[in-house]
């Protein structure tokens, strides 16, 4: 049996794509919709990591690793389309106007969005505008956050015994509130995964508990997750907003809410420390247990 070290790296098989030419043609201008998972590059698809070999230019934002990107060929041009300095996004029109531009310049562009472009990621609206212009395009699925961030932190996002459905909703926070269907999420044997909900984690706590959640029902805050930056953070729906706060974590963040939650306990695997001390080595992100 082949040891993990002996496995190729994201890199090695970068090279050896390269070394291929990567199977795409140049020619006309088209635009792949890439996820690029949540972070970990290993993470990434055979797919997505073949055409960011052979993109022109790369369009990213700020979900996008340093790790990620450090794969794409020197000659491509980076674009960097997320917050700006005042805290200004890209508006998703310039960013769908942009790859539109280069495609029509006979580019092969790579749009790499963090985790699953069509998850919470606007992926629908860019090539919606692509499709208008006439543009080819292609989609690559990504590992979204939740998939990513549950496997990393040692919890399983169903199990026989205590959770038969998973939902993912978005906390923004719209004029301070979150307009989700409450009685729907707060059911029992039923896992809550929320994106974007840190800012708006002690309403939600609040809303789920008046909805029939228990306040002793397991909840966690995963911070960049799947990174060797990773940062867990559990408690319960009463004392999480408090854990959270104290622990001043800053994005992106996942926050998990269930009975699954506890099975972190036993399952908590990852090891980001070790992971930082040599990156490639499989076997060394495992957690040792004396
Ligand atoms: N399309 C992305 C989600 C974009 S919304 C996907 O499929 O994952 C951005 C939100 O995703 C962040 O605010 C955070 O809630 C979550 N997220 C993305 N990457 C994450 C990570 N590595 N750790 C924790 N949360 C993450």
């Amino acid at each position: 049996m082949t040891k993990h070290a002996d496995l190729p790296t994201p890199a090695d098989f970068a090279r050896a794509v390269r070394a291929h030419g990567g199977g795409h043609p140049k020619g006309r201008g088209e635009v792949y919709l890439v996820g690029a998972g949540p972070g970990d590059p290993e993470l990434l698809t055979l797919r997505a990591l073949k055409l960011m070999q052979c993109a022109d230019v790369a369009l990213y934002d700020n979900l996008i690793s340093p790790e990620v990107l450090d794969l794409l060929p020197p000659t491509t041009e980076r674009i960097y389309v997320g917050k700006r300095r005042a805290n200004h996004t890209m508006r998703q029109e310039e960013i769908n106007a942009l790859l539109v531009h280069h495609a029509r310049a006979g580019k092969r562009v790579l749009r790499l969005k963090g985790g699953d472009p069509f998850i919470f990621g606007r992926g629908g609206e860019e090539i919606d505008t692509l499709s208008e212009n006439g543009i080819a395009f292609e989609v690559v699925p990504g590992i979204t956050a939740a998939l990513g961030v549950a496997a990393y932190a040692g919890i399983p996002l169903t199990h026989r015994d205590y959770a038969q459905s998973c939902v993912f909703v978005t906390g923004n926070l719209k004029d301070g509130s979150m307009d989700l269907d409450w009685p729907a999420l707060a059911r029992p044997r039923q896992t809550i995964v929320v994106y974007m909900g840190l800012t708006g984690l002690p309403l939600l706590c609040a809303k789920l508990v008046e909805h029939g959640l228990k306040p002793a029902m397991r909840a966690a805050v995963i911070e960049q997750g799947t990174s060797e930056t990773q940062r867990v953070v559990t408690g319960t729906l009463k004392s999480l907003p408090r854990l959270a706060a104290d622990a001043k974590l800053h994005g992106p963040t996942l926050i998990i809410v269930g009975d699954v939650v506890r099975l972190r306990e036993r399952l908590n695997w990852f090891d980001p420390r070790a992971a930082q001390a040599s990156a490639p080595a499989v076997r060394a992100r495992i957690r040792r247990r004396a």
